[in-house]
């Protein structure tokens, strides 16, 4: 039996846990660093104080071989806030790229500094995206020069969580232009390097608790051995992108691709949380208003979108899920199962917190309730981590590639062995038992026949 949807003790006390923060510490102050846009270091205090900031905790979830518990984590946390959210979990984004580049050394000696300790918290920031190039990231312009023990970076980086406030930059630059993509590396710039000029915090339209910046890099100097992987690895990717490039058969992923690819369904978790608390939010309120004698939920004319809504807010956790577990098994996203969740999460966000607004009428639309404040936060996430054009690209290709390839279920590993094979549920085997008995029904004694049919009636019925 390999599909089981049951949670275990830990993932469950996980929810729970996650849930009463988001509810009593987070959606309390929600709407005020909202107004204020101001970083939330009073909850990311009490965040750490509750085990949810760190990397120990993050390994752990990752860990997890169900992929389910950093799903079940973002969903509880972004039903609270998805501003404060994102201020929550932006560290991870930076680790994750980390652990994807680094050594074990390297990631030994960062990945604490990402985080800090409770009392002396620390952040990171991954820095990818530029002014000229969010979607395309083969046109970015940040370098990465080599002189004697250090590197020397250069560029203009846009968009960046926690930018130019983090203790821990990781830049993607590129070391040789003539390879596109293949030709970039990941750096480690510590943020008190001389040279990062924090340009501005941007003024957004949601998710305002998290501070995302633009920022350029004059110069900054750092030592050789922070360049992810180190000289040996880069040497390598480089020399197998320059023989590519010859024999015109160049289709490697650079490390930064790795990274969005495997974090998708993180994101498609935290866009859930928001389509979630929206429905919950506009059901709740459409059992209570009453227009023209009757709660207004007994208009089809209300409760068809919001039933529509339901359904596609499981059939989107239900593929965050798949990636998540698909991710966590080292099961490849031929198929682009990452993009179909995000892709699927963040537009459902967004049209469960615009139907939000719409069931609560002019109640929906001023800041008196959440759903306005839930609608402008959704919209980020057909934005960023990937465009929703971006994964559609990105699905469109896998189906081209795949041309006629049959669901993903046909290429996993069989479980059950032989002798489900042979005598399993739909078995010729198990149909011409089950004709023989139905067949011999007036010559066999009822108590054999009963059982026959016990044995070949589904369980919990
Ligand atoms: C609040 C916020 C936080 C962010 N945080 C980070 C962060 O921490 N680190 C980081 O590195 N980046 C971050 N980003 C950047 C984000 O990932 C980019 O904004 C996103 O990838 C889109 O890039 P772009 O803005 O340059 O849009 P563009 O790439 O210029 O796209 C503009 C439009 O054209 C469409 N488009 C582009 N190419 C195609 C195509 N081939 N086919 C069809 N349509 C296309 C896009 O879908 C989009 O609608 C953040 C962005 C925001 C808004």
């Amino acid at each position: 039996m390999s599909f089981d949807l049951s949670l275990t003790g830990a993932q469950q006390d996980l929810v729970e846990r996650t849930h009463a923060f988001a509810e009593d510490v987070i959606r309390p102050v929600a709407a005020k660093y909202d107004k204020e846009q101001a970083f939330p270091w009073p909850v990311l205090e009490k965040a750490a104080e509750a085990g949810f900031y760190g990397p120990l905790f993050y390994r752990d979830l990752i860990g997890d071989p169900t992929g389910l518990s950093l799903p079940l984590f973002m969903e509880e946390l972004f039903w609270g806030c998805a501003g404060i959210g994102l201020a929550v979990v932006m560290p991870a984004l930076a680790l994750s790229s980390i652990g994807q580049a680094a050594t074990p050394e390297q990631m030994l000696r960062w990945a604490p500094e990402c985080f800090g300790t409770p009392g002396d918290l620390k952040l990171a920031a991954l820095c990818v995206s530029e002014p000229e190039g969010g979607s395309d990231v083969r046109n970015l312009r940040t370098t990465a020069k080599r002189d004697g023990d250090h590197w020397i970076i250069d560029g203009h980086k846009m968009w960046i969580g926690n930018g130019g406030i983090a203790n821990v930059h990781v830049v993607n630059a590129t070391v040789d232009p003539d390879l596109g993509h293949r030709g970039q590396a990941l750096f480690i710039v510590p943020g008190d390097t001389p040279g990062i000029e924090l340009v501005r915090k941007l003024d957004k339209l949601g998710c305002r608790a998290s501070h995302t910046a633009e920022l350029r890099f004059h110069g900054c100097r750092i030592p050789a051995d922070h360049l992810l992987g180190g000289d040996e690895k880069l040497n390598k990717k480089l020399e197998r992108a320059r023989a590519d490039a010859e024999s015109q058969s160049g289709k490697r992923k650079s490390s930064t691709l790795g990274t969005f690819e495997q974090t998708r369904p993180m994101v498609a978790a935290q866009a859930l949380g928001i389509a979630r608390a929206a429905l919950e939010f506009a059901t709740e309120y459409a059992n209570r208003r009453e227009a023209f004698g009757a709660p207004i939920i007994d208009n089809q004319g209300v409760s068809f979108p919001l039933a529509d809504i339901a359904t596609q807010l499981d059939a989107a956790r239900l593929l965050t899920w798949r990636a998540s577990w698909m991710g966590a098994n080292g099961v490849p996203f031929q198929h682009a199962e990452g993009s179909m969740s995000k892709l699927a999460a963040s537009e459902i966000a967004v049209r469960a917190t615009e139907q939000a607004i719409q069931t609560c009428g002019g109640w929906g639309y001023i800041t008196d309730n959440p759903v306005e404040k839930w609608y402008r936060d959704a919209k980020l996430y057909t934005i960023f981590e990937g465009t929703s054009e971006i994964q559609r690209m990105v699905i469109g290709k896998s189906l081209g590639a795949a041309d006629g390839a049959p669901p993903l279920h046909f290429d996993l590993p069989v479980d059950g062995g032989q002798l489900n094979r042979q005598f399993g549920r739909g078995t010729p085997l198990r149909t011409r038992l089950g004709q023989a008995a139905l067949s011999a029904k007036d010559r066999v004694p009822a108590p054999a026949l009963r059982a026959a049919m016990k044995f070949l009636t589904p369980p919990n019925r």
